[in-house]
């Protein structure tokens, strides 16, 4: 059993890359200057949201389905100058993942981050195809070997912080057996600001929530970015209870065949005082934190939609010590997926394995990782083996994705 002293943050060390700083969350008053901004794209049925921190530095947090490509990057182009610092897809589905190549190409990014979940379509291949070739670094959210039971952490400059909350492979499984467990292991982002914060939940599902909810985590946000378009079986009064957004911003197409959003979820939003602002009403909703307060648009209006206090703590985990239970493995007779197959990534090397490694750079990048480590197999780029750790010291510093 984990007590909540034992959580630890492992902050990734970005700063040593061109371009990316680290930073711990800090609840320290913010800083004059530029915002924190989040741009919830109008992509249709689907979902794109674009983070810009206040020190520039940018992640894009999937890219909406195939008809909205053109519009996305259009937008793309217009607010991001120079290579994404960081391209997260919650989950590997269709309405997710649609856009992000074309987008990528239009501006670059410096890494990928996905879920890790094996999902069979050829859409998914391609993208890990092309992230493999056109993206620097690939991986998944794994704390490092160091941080027992911590949580990812990034850093995006001046205390803003990006904390994966799930999924938290290889320490505990992934959801099984669950309504769709490609939704159930969407990456769930907890965005903190001073005394604001966004969470960030892709199409998570009631389990996802049920398995957040049994942990110690700090949920609260000013603004949610509500799961599954506002389907009716996400967004579960326990989870909003937890959570306790002043605004809800459901990501959804107009006249969708789904039906989203569903009238319970707006009741159960409702419920718990929070504004809705959906997607296929108002456009593209901008949220701009300058970690006070955050404040509301449209990209189309000019004035402010709604103005928010920030009154959230932006530690990862709840103040009260609660025991921690395992997650549910999954209904009994479902087969646990497989992680990433042949179309995917080998599994990270155990720290114990590093005795007998070989390290690996890649020409064209300042780092090292160990053999067995994803990145390499989705890279054509000429290798130099190293026989040891220190060898590779020596030339390079250690790679983020593989921990060598
Ligand atoms: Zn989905
Ligand atoms: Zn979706």
């Amino acid at each position: 059993m984990f007590r909540l002293r034992l959580f630890s943050l492992l902050v990734l060390l970005l700063a040593a890359l061109p371009g990316f700083a680290a930073s711990p969350p800090s609840p320290a008053p913010v800083a004059l200057g530029q915002p924190l901004t989040v741009h919830f794209f109008d992509v249709g049925q689907g979902d794109a949201a674009l983070v810009i921190s206040p020190t520039g530095k940018t992640v894009l947090i999937d890219g909406g389905p195939p008809e909205a490509r053109e519009r996305l990057t259009a937008r793309i182009k217009e607010l991001v100058k120079g290579p994404l610092d960081m391209l997260i897809l919650t989950h590997p589905h269709l309405d997710h993942l649609g856009g992000l190549i074309s987008a990528v190409r239009a501006v670059g990014a410096r890494r990928f981050m996905d879920p890790g979940f094996n999902h069979p379509s050829e859409a998914y291949r391609d993208l890990l195809d092309f992230v493999g070739d056109n993206v620097g670094q690939v991986m998944t959210p794994e704390p490092g070997p160091t941080s027992a039971n911590g949580m990812l952490t990034i850093g995006l400059g001046d205390g803003v912080a990006l904390t994966v909350l799930w999924p938290r492979m290889p320490k505990e499984p992934f959801l099984v057996g669950t309504r769709s467990d490609a939704n159930s292991n969407s990456i769930v982002l907890r965005l903190t600001y001073g005394k604001t914060a966004f969470l960030l939940v892709g199409d998570a599902e009631p389990d996802t929530e049920a398995a957040l909810l049994q942990r110690s985590l700090n949920l609260t946000a000013t603004v949610l970015k509500v799961a599954h378009h506002g389907g009716k079986h996400s967004s579960t009064a326990a989870f909003l209870a937890a959570s306790k957004p002043q605004a809800a911003v459901i990501s959804v197409g107009a006249k969708n065949d789904y039906g989203h959003p569903a009238p319970e979820t707006l009741a159960r939003l409702a419920d718990v005082g929070a504004h809705v602002l959906r997607t296929d009403q108002e456009g593209e909703v901008v949220a701009a934190s300058d970690g006070q307060s955050v404040t509301l648009r449209t990209h189309a209006g000019t004035g402010a939609l709604l103005v928010l206090t920030g009154n959230v703590d932006p530690s990862p985990v709840t103040s009260s010590p609660a025991t921690v239970t395992p997650v549910r493995p999954g209904r009994p007779g479902a087969a646990a997926p497989p992680p990433r197959g042949e179309t995917g990534r080998a599994p990270k090397a155990s720290p114990e394995d590093s005795g007998t490694s070989q390290y690996v750079g890649l020409k064209g990048s300042k780092v090292f990782h160990r053999e067995t480590c994803s990145t390499l197999k989705r890279s054509k780029s000429e290798r130099t083996l190293y026989p040891n750790r220190e060898a590779a010291l020596r030339e390079r510093r250690p790679a983020e994705d593989c921990h060598p």
